[in-house]
């Protein structure tokens, strides 16, 4: 055996095996197993009554499937301040940014997550700054201040190559970097971990996530600020992913008109990448601030506030990529394009950079939870006969 290398049958612990979080969560686990008074809540307490042991693996699943609703935290009756302060929201929050860090890629890149705010709201200022500062010293003023009108008016200020480049480059990376994080997350966590997915728990998990069903409580929504129940939080969060999602759509499209068809942006107003820009940038716009909005609205107990300044950071982000988006199409036409075009392309480098060392990776990972939970009761109902 050389240096640090294990021995064939060593056990290799699980990364969040001496977290203080993880030892909390177990000591929950046993309140909750024995009480279940929140078993229709969310996926959670069922997945929790159908295990025995809550190793690491087991803690990091269950909290990865937690959505956060803190409904759970409101109906308890060993709440703080009842002696045994169970806080699963908060206690789950601090797991699942653990699990973040623990799974990130490259190795050495789960430090990113401490102090995340900080590191989001600086990326995002000098990425920018270094795109506004690019475009002014390579763009003659003659041509950077003018109306840019017709075909091709874009790249006029940034040449098409130069755009394909950053944007599909720092793309490429988040992807793989999110794409590793997620697998390493995948082999570690619960029971079943090498289980062969099929296509039946693949589409009960992608309804989960398309519907937010863990956000709806037993029907009636969860407790997004205090004791009262409420959709607010899923309906905004709705508009944020599927926002998202269209002016991803917009982009591919607009990829598509360029590359196939021949049609060379900026595209008529009701054009389809357009149309899909602009719906997607204002749901976005909204979901984004709404978002923003209820945390700071919400009942601050049940909340990991250690944690808030990345979230808070990542959807302020968020907001300013599309909040720019939809101005560079206001002002399109006119000398202030250059500048609005720089920015929002700085903007939107220095999220795709962000993407996998941000609160964002929670899509991947509760993605994965989720059909872990539906392998889990596919195979419970089984079981069962
Ligand atoms: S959170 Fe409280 S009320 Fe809900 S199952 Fe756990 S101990 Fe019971
Ligand atoms: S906070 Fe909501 S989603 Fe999380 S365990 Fe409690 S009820 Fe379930």
């Amino acid at each position: 055996m050389h240096g640090t290398e294990l021995p064939r049958d060593a056990v290799v612990p699980h990364p969040l095996e001496l977290s203080e979080h993880v030892a909390e969560a177990r000591r929950h686990m046993a309140v909750c197993n024995a009480c279940r008074y929140c078993e229709s809540y969310c996926a959670v307490f069922p997945a929790m009554a159908m295990r025995r042991d809550f190793a690491a693996g087991d803690l990091t699943h269950l909290a990865n499937l937690c959505h956060g609703c803190k409904g759970c935290y409101h109906a308890c009756q060993y709440a703080p301040p009842h002696a045994f302060g169970i806080n699963l929201p908060a206690t789950f929050a601090e797991i699942r940014q653990e699990s973040y860090a623990a799974y990130a890629w490259p190795a050495g890149a789960g430090k990113l997550f401490e102090r995340n705010g900080t590191l989001v709201s600086l990326l995002a200022a000098v990425i920018t700054t270094l795109a506004l500062v690019l475009v002014a010293a390579i763009k003659d003023p003659s041509v950077l201040y003018a109306p840019q009108t017709g075909p091709g008016a874009f790249y006029r200020i940034i040449p098409l190559w130069l755009m394909n480049l950053l944007a599909g480059g720092t793309f490429l990376f988040a992807l793989v970097a999110l794409t590793m994080g997620g697998l390493r997350y995948w082999r570690a966590t619960g029971p079943g971990a090498g289980a062969k997915v099929t296509a039946a728990p693949a589409a009960e998990a992608a309804v989960d996530i398309l519907t937010l069903r863990n956000l709806g409580g037993g029907g009636h929504g969860c407790n997004d600020m205090d004791d009262s129940f409420a959709m607010t939080r899923r309906w905004l969060h709705h508009a944020m992913f599927y926002g998202f999602m269209m002016c991803f759509a917009a982009t591919t499209t607009g990829a598509f008109y360029h590359h196939f068809m021949g049609w060379t942006s900026p595209h008529a107003f009701l054009s389809l990448p357009v149309q899909l820009g602009t719906w997607g940038g204002v749901l976005l716009c909204i979901g984004t601030a709404g978002l923003m909005w209820v945390k700071t609205t919400t009942d601050p107990v049940p909340v990991a506030r250690r944690l808030l300044g990345g979230e808070y950071a990542i959807l302020a982000l968020l907001f300013l990529v599309s909040a720019t988006g939809l101005l560079l199409l206001a002002v399109r036409h006119t000398g202030a394009m250059g500048l609005m075009l720089a920015l929002h392309l700085g903007l939107v480098l220095a999220l795709f950079v962000a993407l996998p060392y941000s609160k964002m990776v929670h899509g991947v990972y509760r993605s994965l939870a989720l059909l872990r939970n539906a392998m889990e009761r596919r195979a419970a109902a089984r079981a069962a006969g």
